[in-house]
């Protein structure tokens, strides 16, 4: 009988670019399930971006643009970015549609009725000048511990001392600078100490829900009283209202892992499934998320306590998996190994070499796994290329230059040493386990006796013998058998590989029973042509190369990032090259004319005369200058950047400010500069 499988990973949040650490998450659930549907399974694949917050609404703000334009730029960027990973979804929604608003909103009255939703007061910091509760985070001030300044409001990232906000010395708002007032509002909470769903939970953790490792981890929240969680934030933010609550909104966490089901939903209204069958409570279809280990206090606390007080089912288990490591650091920005997915694809292309390289490593626990970029490239070159491809391409040109295409008789695969891995359960089972790792293994130990086959009958030297015509034909139709079955077994890792050796052995999609059976003599085959070339460690320089540079260009890039570096970045940064910087093309620019854009707070329209030639420029410095006290003067301008669209049109440059939180400070040449020269 087939299972009913629904599958998730966690949503990426709309306020940054998808990273090699975040890759881990989808490729591992990915295989899953690909794995799954190669079985018959009907396994579902739904994921989404989280898309509200006061992340995201200061971002679209800085940028000049609603948090809807953001979204749905950035939406796109991520679906591109997981495409090129062959990551593949079968809906990817968004946290900002009308199925999610609407099970928040049922979910909530449905906590409500149960007499689990309780309002009560509680004293945040208040930006005075932005006008707006602060977030943790964007609260700094000095450790009251260690007393180094600009620490955020939640702990010290020179002593490591966790803290309230409220205990920060000198605190100031990291969005305006300004200094923050105590105020108190009514805030909605989830009664998670309620004995009904501590009651539950502990049943629920019982019930193999949960890894040991994270199963551990709830008996430690457990033992103690849990605490009520605080679901609302005050406007302004961007998310969704909470109904009967004007001004209140729902807490990003909340909405967040009902994007499962408002994604889903959408899925079902276009391939008719039914919604019901899957989320009712008694469900006998199997719902799992895969998630990264530290959001396990949200689903293993919150989600199934809000599912179950919601009239829903529960997830049948949570898949937790560790961090990324790089060359067995933490990912740094500095050391270049913080490395975004997009320029995984610009500098080293072949995207499966990192998914065989992730699944050689994932082993179903809650372990942080490394990716040593020197293992990489080795292990890349001798798996994929040295053992499994080579069988192809040492045999496949004798069957189209000798027989036409046509494969002959194979010999008996269990009399070759194959039988036992050939029948296919090791590796079914360590899929099954997510033990990807341990399916490598055992499929690389088959590719070592096919290719231990291939040299023992020197299919090369029998090609020069007189009379061994047909041995030739038997062992090379034998030895693309043997490959057929590894490609079968390595479909879930590589799909799109595996796609090429189908077109390649004219078959029909392998599923996982095509492992009993065995091409037939007078199968046709298409000529070879190379499936996988091998992976230039040059190539792993200049990505990390690439990511180690990044860092300046696309600060420099955007207002936002600029305006955030005017608070966050008071220390020196590190040292670029003369060459860097020369690639950067600073211009005297004379400002021609200035006036405010309709709809942006921040911004001014600047045309610049820079000699040659006029630019358009949208600066964020409307706060400090008045558009005619800008005419006619001389300042300094980037004018290589590569041209940005904006709502309000295309940015063409940037020019220079200097700023602190205290102010805006235009950048001036001294008399006698003309528009267009060059500062270096
Ligand atoms: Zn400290």
């Amino acid at each position: 009988m087939n299972r009913k499988i629904l599958v998730t990973s966690a949503l990426p949040y709309a306020n940054g670019s998808i990273h090699l650490g975040h890759l881990v998450e989808y490729i591992q659930t990915d295989i899953w399930v690909r794995f799954q549907k190669m079985q018959g399974n009907e396994c579902t694949y739904v994921c989404a971006d989280d898309t509200h917050g006061t992340p995201i609404m200061l971002r679209a703000e800085k940028e000049g643009i609603t948090p809807e334009a953001l979204i749905s730029r950035v939406w796109q960027e991520h679906y591109d970015d997981f495409a090129a990973f062959h990551v593949g979804f079968d809906h990817y929604g968004s946290t900002n549609s009308s199925e999610t608003r609407d099970f928040a909103c049922s979910i909530y009255g449905k906590l409500q009725d149960a007499g689990l939703i309780e309002v009560r007061s509680i004293d945040q910091y208040y930006d005075p000048v932005k006008e707006m509760f602060l977030p943790d985070r964007f609260i700094k001030g000095e450790c009251p511990k260690c007393g180094a300044k600009d620490q955020y409001g939640d702990n010290c990232e020179v002593c490591g001392a966790a803290y309230t906000p409220s205990e920060l010395k000198h605190p100031y708002s990291a969005v305006s600078g300004a200094a923050p007032e105590m105020r108190s509002s009514m805030h909605y909470f989830f009664r998670l100490s309620d004995p009904r769903c501590s009651d539950f939970l502990r049943e629920w953790t019982k019930s193999g829900s949960l890894q040991a490792e994270a199963a551990n981890k709830m008996q430690e929240w457990l033992g103690g009283e849990l605490s009520d969680w605080d679901i609302s934030r005050d406007a302004p933010y961007f998310g969704f209202e909470i109904p009967g609550a004007p001004g209140k909104y729902f807490y990003v966490w909340l909405d967040a892992p009902v994007g499962y089901m408002g994604s889903f939903l959408t899925l079902c209204e276009e391939r008719g499934l039914d919604f019901e069958e899957y989320w009712k409570q008694g469900s006998e279809t199997e719902l799992y998320h895969f998630i990264g280990k530290d959001i396990l206090y949200f689903h293993a606390l919150f989600w199934p306590a809000m599912l179950e007080h919601a009239g829903y089912r529960t997830p049948t288990r949570l898949f937790a998996h560790g961090f990324l490591t790089v060359n067995g650091e933490k990912m740094s920005k500095s050391r270049g190994t913080f490395i975004t997915a997009r320029s995984y694809v610009d500098h080293v292309g072949n995207t499966e070499w990192l998914r065989y390289y992730f699944a050689s490593k994932l082993n179903g626990s809650m372990e942080d796994i490394d990716l040593s970029l020197e293992d990489f490239v080795a292990k890349v070159n001798s798996d994929l290329v040295g053992k499994y491809v080579n069988i192809a391409s040492r045999c496949a040109g004798f069957i189209t230059k000798r027989f036409d295409g046509r494969l002959g008789k194979s010999d008996r695969l269990a009399e070759i040493g194959f039988g036992e891995w050939a029948a296919g359960n090791f590796v079914r089972e360590a899929y099954e386990a997510r033990d990807t790792s341990r399916a490598i293994r055992e499929i690389m130990r088959l590719a070592d006796v096919a290719n231990q086959y291939v040299n023992d009958m020197k299919p090369w030297d029998l090609a020069k013998q007189e009379g061994m015509e047909e041995r030739l034909h038997e062992v090379c139709s034998t030895a693309i058998n043997l490959f057929r079955i590894l490609s079968l077994y390595l479909k879930p890792v590589l799909p799109a590989l595996v796609a090429a050796v189908e077109e390649f052995l004219r078959i029909e999609p392998l599923t996982w029973a095509d492992f009993e059976t065995e091409l037939p003599a007078g199968h046709v085959i298409q000529p070879y042509q190379h499936l996988m070339t091998r992976l230039d460690p040059k190539k792993v320089e200049a990505m990390v190369e690439a990511n180690r540079e990044s860092l300046k260009p696309a600060q420099a890039h955007s207002p936002a990032r600029h305006a955030e570096s005017q608070v966050h970045h008071q220390g020196l940064l590190e040292t670029v090259s003369i060459d860097d910087f020369m690639k950067i093309d600073l211009r005297v620019a004379k400002i021609v004319s200035a006036e405010a854009v309709e709809g942006a707070e921040k911004l001014l329209k600047l045309t610049l005369d820079l000699g040659v030639c006029t630019r358009t420029v949208f600066a964020g410095i409307k706060s400090a200058y008045r558009p005619e006290d800008l005419v006619g003067r001389l300042t300094v301008m980037v004018a290589n950047l590569a041209p940005r669209k904006m709502r309000f049109g295309e940015s063409q440059g940037m020019v220079l400010a200097a700023g602190d939180g205290n102010g805006i400070f235009l950048l001036k040449p001294d008399e006698g500069a003309s528009p267009g020269m060059r500062i270096k």
